[in-house]
């Protein structure tokens, strides 16, 4: 007999969400994670010594109100009283070295025919580019959309699916428009990770997936598990290689997606250094990095914090604190080892076309006591993942 009802590889959010669903069933379920700390791109940076107390978002920094299966997941764990609201402040675009509002940048006479042509437009078939650029003119996508929708995938926008960037879902009306937690969206994670009822193996890499007789056996570095089912909820590289041995189709398939990588680096500094205005955070337009979030949607009396989310491969490590350093107008020795934290984050870069790569996946998995869940599904956004992952648990309940 297997040790586990649900073996899960990888403890992010849909790693994290499909436990609890399966703790919640009376699953015996384990999740096998290689850091240290649950959470994968929900990683709020928490400083120690000077600056304790303070934290940072070097990943994911806003849940939304139109999150409904997240929101169902954090009202049972008590965490919806715990939501705080995110500050009114704006972003704005960082364009030749300064800093601008957004409608500086806009060519407005472009935009009272926006309406007229979205009449009849449809999203699915087509990508960002071709979908946002005929609503608002080339002129302006180029300008302002094309750099904010950049900033909001961290990733180049241009060629993915429009009808992946912003899903249309209803909003709770309890819950503020944005939110985040105290001490930021880590604390999901945390809470989640903390049920008795789910069991995290943490600093262990899972390097084979295989099946035998009628259960899956699990490797990593220094041991094996076994369990009636298994979910994958990792970035969609590492299931392809999990993928390869027992499951080659599958592995070509998600092979077919290619990874974004992202090199963040969060920084705290006394707001007194600071001359910036309060700011969610700034669009970068022909810039190393594509933005900057700012900690300003949750204010703190004493720091402000800004993560800098860098294209790959432009700068080496010292340009980048250089960059930030001009862009913070701050000398370069404010940024030192206390006050700095480096990440470095990947996503699925989807293309058009994904929505048949999905159900084409999905037939290939029906019956297989195999999940896969993450962000490369229908969009990136928790809500998404979450979603994914409450759909395949409810999959792998009815395969037994
Ligand atoms: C900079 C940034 C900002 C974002 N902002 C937002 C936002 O504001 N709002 C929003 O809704 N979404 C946002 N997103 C998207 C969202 O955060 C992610 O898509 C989502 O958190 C992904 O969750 P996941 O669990 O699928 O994957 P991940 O978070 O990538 O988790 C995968 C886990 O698998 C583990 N793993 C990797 N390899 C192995 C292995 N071999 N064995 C076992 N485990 C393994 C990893 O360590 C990790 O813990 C943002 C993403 C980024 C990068």
């Amino acid at each position: 007999m297997a040790d586990h009802d649900l073996l899960i590889v990888g403890a992010g959010i849909s790693g994290l969400s499909m436990a609890h669903h399966a703790a919640g069933a009376g699953w015996n379920t384990r999740i096998l994670e290689p850091e240290y700390r649950p959470g994968g791109c929900l990683h709020s940076h928490r400083f120690t010594g000077a600056l304790d107390g303070f934290w940072l978002e070097l990943g994911a920094h806003s849940g939304f109100n139109s999150y409904g299966n997240l929101l169902a997941i954090m009202e049972q764990v008590g965490l919806l009283e715990r939501i705080q609201r995110r500050a009114k402040v704006g972003f704005r675009m960082f364009v030749d070295g300064k800093i601008r509002s957004i409608p500086s940048q806009l060519y407005f006479p472009a935009l009272p025919l926006a309406p007229f042509r979205l009449l009849g437009l449809i999203k699915t078939g087509r990508n960002v580019a071709e979908y946002y650029g005929h609503i608002v003119g080339r002129r302006n996508y180029a300008a302002v959309f094309e750099p904010a929708f950049n900033a909001v995938i961290c990733q180049p926008a241009n060629d993915f699916p429009a009808d992946s960037l912003f899903q249309p879902r209803p909003r709770r009306k309890d819950v503020p428009r944005g939110f985040t937690l105290p001490g930021g969206l880590q604390t999901i994670a945390d809470t989640l990770g903390a049920r008795p009822e789910i069991q995290i193996d943490f600093g262990q890499t899972t390097r084979t997936l295989r099946r035998a007789g009628e259960h899956f056996v699990v490797g990593t570095d220094d041991r094996e598990y076994t369990a009636r089912t298994v979910g994958l909820a990792t970035p969609v590289a590492v299931a392809a290689e999990l993928l390869d041995a027992e499951f080659p189709d599958l592995a070509r398939r998600l092979r077919e997606i290619d990874t974004a990588t992202i090199e963040s680096i969060g920084v705290a500094l006394p707001a007194e250094a600071l001359q910036l205005p309060p700011v969610a955070g700034l669009i970068g337009r022909d810039e190393a990095f594509y933005s900057v979030v700012s900690r300003d949607t949750v204010p703190d009396p004493g720091y402000r914090g800004f993560t800098f989310h860098f294209r790959p491969g432009v700068l080496d490590g010292e340009e980048k604190l250089a960059r930030i350093a001009q862009v913070l107008d701050v000398p370069r020795v404010a940024l030192g080892s206390e006050n700095v934290a480096f990440k470095t984050n990947q996503l699925p870069m989807l293309r058009v076309g994904h929505g048949e790569r999905t159900r084409d996946l999905d037939k290939a998995l029906a019956g297989s006591r195999l999940a896969l869940t993450g962000n490369y599904f229908s969009g990136v956004a928790i809500e998404e993942c979450v979603t994914r992952s409450l759909d395949e648990f409810t999959r792998l309940r009815q395969e037994g």
